[in-house]
């Protein structure tokens, strides 16, 4: 039986709503710090973030009112970092992971250790998938495209790499470096990398744009 990896972050949950559950909780912080209703601090940071990306996004919040300082920008970010999020999966994830319950289902994704296994418990992964490979807890030389973690699952289920179907939306880095060694990659056109052309290398085999495209057909037409 093929086994089925999934990407994490808007692969099977939008990622942009742990970042707006992240802002909220920053906000919930900073409020009586700056003597500001905490809805009034997250709808600030929200719509800077949607104008101009999350990068000063903290800075900016305490620029506003006066109390920027290193020390508070850190505070906000452990604030941001630790909190515990409310996510829901993509309802066509939803649909897929039920569908593929009796396969043999993974997760790999890159990022933050903790925050990661924050995201796949908010999101009761824990129970859904045979385990959630944070490549962060191998080093941070083995996040993707590097394929040690892959490897592993191959080594966990005893198949080839030909029989290992991985689903990601990150075009940069989700498939260069898998397919070379015969994994069979699937993306799913949604997120920041939605509109991104790939050259030959990066792309994958196959192209969906939503998740109930993944069919057992479709997958033995690939896996085959
Ligand atoms: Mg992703």
């Amino acid at each position: 039986m093929p086994v089925l990896v999934f990407d994490l972050d808007d692969t099977l949950y939008p990622e942009l709503s742990y970042v707006h559950s992240g802002f909220r909780a920053v906000a919930v912080f900073l409020s009586p710090l700056l003597s500001v209703p905490a809805e009034t601090l997250a709808a600030g940071m929200i719509a800077e973030e949607a104008a101009q990306g999350r990068g000063q996004v903290f800075d900016n919040v305490l620029r506003r009112y006066g109390r920027w300082s290193k020390t508070l920008v850190a505070a906000c970010l452990r604030a941001y970092r630790q909190h515990k999020p409310e996510l829901s999966l993509y309802p066509d994830a939803e649909r897929c992971l039920t569908r593929f319950v009796a396969w043999p289902l993974y997760i790999v994704t890159d990022g933050h250790k903790e925050v990661q296994a924050r995201k796949v418990a908010a999101l009761n992964l824990g129970g859904r998938v045979r385990h959630a490979y944070l490549t962060n807890r191998y080093g941070r030389h083995r996040a993707k495209p590097d394929p040690h973690v892959f490897e592993l699952i191959c080594r966990r289920e005893r198949v080839a790499p030909g029989q290992v179907i991985y689903v990601g939306d990150n075009v940069r880095k989700d498939f260069v470096g898998i397919k070379p060694l015969g994994f069979k990659t699937v993306r799913i056109l949604r997120g920041n990398y939605a509109h991104l052309e790939a050259d030959a290398a990066h792309a994958a085999d196959r192209s969906i744009h939503s998740l109930d495209e993944l069919t057992a057909e479709f997958i033995a037409d690939l896996a085959s």
